[in-house]
């Protein structure tokens, strides 16, 4: 039998309440299957960490993660620290020094879920966004000169690379070719931005070349807003930049019906360093430490590790389970409007999944 190896990072506030969820989740998908099983190590990095060591995870933390087949991941983001270190100090060094260059974000309105575009059906809804996440904006070359005297000057130099550009588009074009509707919208704003964004614009171009079966446009990332909500049904497989397609995945998530439910796999496509899937979601400050955070998020982030894994038909009978829990407005968190807790909804979805023994009785 296949074992897994699995890191779980729960990170901070509510991270710690969905990861061991998902944990959950995946030791019952795992049970009710006969193919494989995980092998979890838990790693206890974030915000308490860091007050006890003064950084977010270990100088050699990245080793220890290596040769995982996978890492679930909760959120980075303490009340007490501030948020570009906690950010830089766990997140981006595991997404950075694994290379996951390729952040893949579905969106779709789950059966059950009360979604905010009163003409949107449910079928209009079903986009990946694909987000270039190893340079862009995000890049961190900048610095800051002058400290705190009035000639202060600072910049975030948004850093593209021929090599970077490429991949991201290679990786988007090939995604949208695997999807029915074999439609790619490429969002850029060259009309503004005339260096960096009219090269993404010709290798755009130049990568369509070599997938002439799909259908792809370009979207200026303002108008491309706009679209999303007044026509969500034109839009399928969606390419941006880091900046860009951090905004428009949250938009997604919103337009979706909540923040709780969106999932998301930080990808290395060439399988050199483990893949990391996490909920969009951050710490949650306000309902941390309660129990009532939605887990939904992190449940489908468990779909995508198992579809990573190759592990199709558990991945298929998890989101099958997912939906007929949120099809169940008793079984809604808060965000949704409801009152179970994330207790209750874990539960529910294992005991939706059964185990092996009585999926085969059945
Ligand atoms: P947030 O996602 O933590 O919360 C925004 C709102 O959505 C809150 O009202 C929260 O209660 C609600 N919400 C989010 N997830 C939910 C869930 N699963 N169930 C129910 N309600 C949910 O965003 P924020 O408030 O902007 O950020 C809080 C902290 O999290 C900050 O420190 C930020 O830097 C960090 N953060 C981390 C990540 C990450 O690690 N990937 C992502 C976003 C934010
Ligand atoms: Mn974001």
């Amino acid at each position: 039998m296949k074992t897994y190896a699995i890191a779980t990072i729960p990170g901070d506030g509510i991270g710690k309440e969905v990861v061991p969820a998902g944990r959950q989740v995946l030791e019952a998908i795992a049970d009710s299957s006969s193919g494989f099983r995980f092998a979890f190590e838990n790693f206890d990095w974030g915000g308490d960490y860091y007050r006890q060591h003064g950084v977010m995870m270990p100088a050699d933390g990245l080793d220890s993660l290596r040769h995982k087949d996978a890492i679930l991941f909760g959120s980075a983001g303490d009340p007490d620290i501030p948020d570009h270190i906690t950010l830089w100090g766990l997140r981006l060094k595991i997404c950075q020094g694994f290379d996951q260059y390729a952040n893949v974000r579905p969106t779709r309105i789950l059966p059950g879920i009360d979604a905010p575009l009163k003409r949107c059906k449910p079928e209009d809804l079903n986009w990946v966004i694909v987000r270039e996440n190893s340079e862009g904006e995000y890049s961190g070359v900048g610095g800051r000169v002058h400290q705190g005297h009035p000639i202060e000057a600072a910049t975030d130099v948004t850093m593209m690379t021929r090599a970077g550009v490429e991949r991201v588009m290679r990786f988007a074009f090939k995604l949208a070719q695997s999807r029915p509707r074999k439609l790619l919208t490429v969002i850029t704003k060259s009309n503004a931005q005339r260096h960096a964004m009219v090269m993404w614009d010709e290798i755009a171009l130049q990568i369509s070349k070599e997938f002439p079966d799909v259908t792809w446009d370009k979207e200026i990332v303002d108008a491309a807003t706009a679209r999303m909500v007044n026509r969500p049904a034109t839009l399928d497989t969606l390419v941006a930049t880091n900046l860009h397609a951090d905004i428009l995945s949250d938009l997604a998530a919103a337009l979706a019906g909540s923040l709780g439910i969106a999932p998301t796999g930080n990808i290395d496509p060439e399988r050199r360093y483990p893949s990391m899937f996490e909920p969009i979601h951050g710490s949650a400050f306000d309902i941390m430490g309660k129990g009532l955070a939605n887990p939904v998020g992190t449940f489908w982030s468990c779909v995508m590790l198992l579809e990573h894994l190759g592990e199709f038909d558990a991945a298929q009978r998890l989101m099958g389970a997912i939906e007929q829990v949120t099809a169940n407005p008793t079984l809604h968190t808060g965000d949704l409007g409801g009152k179970a807790t994330t207790a209750q909804v874990t539960q529910a979805v294992c005991n939706l999944l059964g185990t092996a023994e009585q999926r085969l009785a059945a």
